[in-house]
């Protein structure tokens, strides 16, 4: 992923290039490109040549996992993420009243929703922390098969391996005696209606050390299990030992920071689990079950967003999502520092060109008019190419900028397309040929270049802008009803 070109601007060697120009290929620098508007888009130009001008990318991980952590624990302490913790919990509180209050038989359906409502919304922290977001917001539940019972199930499988291998351990190396409580247990007619745990004594196994280290081996690998369950692998894939440690060792150090952060949290479990004891014991009749259930979420759903910027940064070596997702802009968020006015009272003043490039744009010209009136595509395409200078383009007809566009929109030529149909439109917005050459620019951004805000935004502008026409009437059936 690493460039091995410079990454300073060419014209001022202290600053950071954040973009590159597409034409003279110059690397830039916030001081050095331009916003430009044209119409309803936006883009942004290259300060020496006027080309385009295409942010510099770099891979996500060139953060350290360890910056990205250090703030992690700021995620549910906001507005929005303390009103969902709210929510969230007072379900919570409904499904535990639920499952205490109930039948044996009944205990069943509360319980599944709780666990649905607890892993949807760990696994929902994981997937949209992994797309970038850095408030908790309201997870979905609107399928309750995919995003209740699936969820519920993957919690419940992937946490079975803190306990399951223990148990089996005691009952089949040990050969730990629990029938006799069992047999109390189901001779007590009270369970088959209210249910119970049977009295086991934890005392004759409690301090055996292969019984913690059973247990410590299942909290090292549960992480990757749950994040690998996070980035929709199936079951199978969560269970397998080889695909669960070839995951860890690909994420490599970032992997045990992660264990690290977690290990932190686990404390703040335990911690949390004390609070809430602690406020169970107020019997504040809803007040304290209400609270007890908020405070010992907080460090589960800090834990799903530790993993969740885990797979944010290097989920792209677990297979999840596309790779050029994991690509972000050299310098973030910053924007350049210059606007420049539109592009048809540009260039206020520019200078004459000298006699012989004048001599040769005369030529261009003709040769462009020629090939458009032989519609040779391929030559109209490379003449007009090489004509990058907007001065140079505002000489051309309208309908032979449209015609480029159509030709290299056949040709795939995506970026010399957009710039023909802008410009075909920003020469002459009140001639024929805007709305059509802005119609297409619309598909080409929502079809081709799967840019389908930019293409509604296009599209919405034609509407606005030329009310009865054949376009208008095009882009507002490509219009949804909410735009
Ligand atoms: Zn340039
Ligand atoms: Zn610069």
């Amino acid at each position: 992923m690493e460039k091995p070109t410079p990454t300073h601007c060419q014209r001022h060697p202290d600053a950071v290039a954040g973009w590159s120009c597409d034409n003279c290929q110059a690397l830039l620098c916030p001081d050095c490109v331009a916003t430009r508007r044209s119409l309803s888009t936006e883009y942004l130009s290259c300060g020496l040549c006027q080309g385009r001008a295409m942010p510099r990318v770099v891979h996500r991980s060139r953060t350290p996992l360890a910056q990205r952590l250090r703030k992690a624990w700021r995620y549910p302490f906001n507005q929005t993420g303390m009103a969902v913790l709210i929510g969230l919990s007072f379900l919570l509180t409904v499904c535990r009243w639920a499952a205490e209050a109930t039948f044996l038989l009944l205990k069943f359906l509360p319980m599944v929703i709780g666990l649905g409502i607890f892993w949807g919304a760990f696994f929902h922290i994981v997937r949209t922390t992994a797309r970038g977001e850095h408030e908790m917001d309201t997870p979905d539940y609107s399928e309750v098969f995919s995003d209740c019972v699936v969820p519920a199930m993957r919690g419940l499988v992937g946490t079975s391996l803190l306990w399951v291998p223990g148990l089996l351990y005691l009952r089949y190396v040990r050969r730990w005696d629990v029938s006799k409580p069992m047999d109390d247990l189901l001779s007590k007619p009270a369970f088959y209606v209210t249910g119970g745990l049977p009295q086991l004594d934890w005392s004759q196994v409690v301090w055996d050390p292969v019984l913690w280290l059973i247990v410590l081996a299942g909290a090292l690998y549960l992480p990757m299990v749950l994040l690998l369950s996070a980035a929709g692998k199936s079951v199978w894939t969560m269970l397998n030992p080889l695909a669960v440690l070839g995951a860890a060792r690909r994420l490599g150090r970032d992997f045990l920071l992660t264990l690290g952060a977690l290990a932190v949290l686990a404390v703040a479990l335990v911690v949390g689990q004390l609070v809430a004891t602690g406020l169970l014991r107020l019997e504040l009749p809803l007040f304290s079950r209400w609270a007890a259930e908020l405070v010992t979420c907080i460090a589960p759903f800090l834990m799903a967003h530790v993993l969740g910027l885990l797979l944010y940064s290097r989920g792209d070596e677990l297979g999840y999502g596309a790779p050029s997702d994991y690509l972000e802009p050299v310098l973030g968020a910053t924007r350049p520092r210059v606007e420049a006015p539109a592009l048809r009272v540009a260039p206020a003043a520019p200078a004459e060109p000298a006699p012989e490039a004048s001599a040769s744009l005369t030529e261009t010209l003709s040769a462009l008019t020629q090939a458009v009136g032989a519609q040779d595509s391929g030559k109209a395409l490379a003449l007009y190419a090489g004509l990058s200078e907007p001065r140079f383009l505002k000489q051309v007809e309208p309908a032979h900028h449209l015609f480029v566009g159509q030709a290299a929109v056949a040709q795939g030529q995506y970026p010399l397309a957009v710039k023909a149909l802008e410009t075909a439109a920003d020469v002459a917005p009140d001639g024929p040929e805007a709305s059509r050459a802005l119609v297409l620019l619309a598909r080409v951004y929502g079809e081709r270049l799967k840019e389908p805000e930019r293409a509604a935004s296009i599209y919405r502008y034609v509407v606005h802008r030329y009310p009865n026409t054949d376009a208008s009437r095009f882009a507002s059936r490509h219009l949804s009803p909410t735009s």
